[in-house]
């Protein structure tokens, strides 16, 4: 297992790439009485940019939280991660494991600085040569956070706190990113570079899989990718075959 010793900007062992690292099999999940996934089977291998498309309320953000066995939410069916089984763990357990996850909307603190929330995404990494290596990785992606490290968070601006919550989940050397809607309130120029960030940390050997309601931007960003509506798969295959599918155009893509 590798977890932690991925790293956004030095390649992984060329025999690594193309394992099964997050598989997911009939997996429903259910909210009380609500189903929100109802049993979605589906891969991401390392070293993958894999995109999960699909409208408001398909139930993209319940798939990555029931990765992270985030709770209120009841789970049937299999996760496993690099062979481990996810259902027997505690998030904590999950994230020790190398799963993090960037939140839709975030989840930055406002009041800390940019320094402080990069300091926050290192726990398990405490000891200082780590914690300059990782943030230094971070300032080389993005190189706006490191001029604004002295910086409160909540003074940044809507791309720039995507970009800090990135940096954040990558401090913890994670071998798999999950991102909920990075583009979400986004301006279009900033959402290119941040998505030029994920096929970079990607080509580092960070494994990702990205949540998107921006079908254009993923699709476009990713290798391959599934649709999902109202609970279950609709599509998957490759990204570039999906882009120029004509049903996903009509449906996703104001075609
Ligand atoms: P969006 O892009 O709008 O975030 P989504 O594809 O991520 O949508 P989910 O947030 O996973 O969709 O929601 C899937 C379904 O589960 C929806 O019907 C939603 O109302 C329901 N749901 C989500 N969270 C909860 C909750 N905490 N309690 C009850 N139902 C929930």
């Amino acid at each position: 297992m590798t977890a932690r010793t991925a790293h956004p900007t030095r390649p992984p062992p060329a025999c690594e790439v193309g394992a099964t690292l997050l598989e997911l099999r009939d997996v429903k999940v259910g909210y009380g009485g609500i189903t929100a996934l109802k049993g979605v089977s589906l891969e991401v291998r390392r070293g993958e940019i894999v995109a999960l498309v699909g409208a408001n309320g398909a139930g993209k953000t319940t798939l990555l939280r029931t990765v992270l066995r985030l709770p209120g939410t009841q789970v049937s069916g299999s996760l496993r991660f690099d062979g481990k089984d996810l259902l027997a763990l505690a998030t904590e357990d999950v994230t020790a494991l190398g799963i993090a996850l960037v939140p839709e909307g975030r989840g930055v603190f406002p009041n800390l600085t940019v320094r402080e929330n990069l300091d926050l995404g290192a726990w398990g990494h405490r000891d200082r040569r780590a914690m300059e290596e990782s943030t230094h990785d971070v300032v080389t992606l993005f190189p706006r956070l490191g001029e604004r490290m002295k910086q409160d968070a909540g003074t940044l601006s809507g791309g720039e706190q995507q970009m800090l919550a990135i940096g954040r989940a990558l401090m913890a050397r994670p071998a798999m990113l999950l991102l909920d809607e990075p583009s979400l309130g986004i301006a279009p120029k900033l959402v290119t570079s941040i998505f030029a960030a994920i096929r970079a940390i990607a080509a580092g050997g960070v494994t990702v899989l990205v949540v998107e309601q921006n079908t254009k931007v993923a699709l476009s960003s990713s290798g391959r990718a599934y649709v999902v509506r109202t609970g279950e798969l609709a599509r998957e295959g490759a990204s570039a075959e999906l882009l120029a599918d004509p049903q996903i155009q009509a449906a996703y893509l104001g075609g």
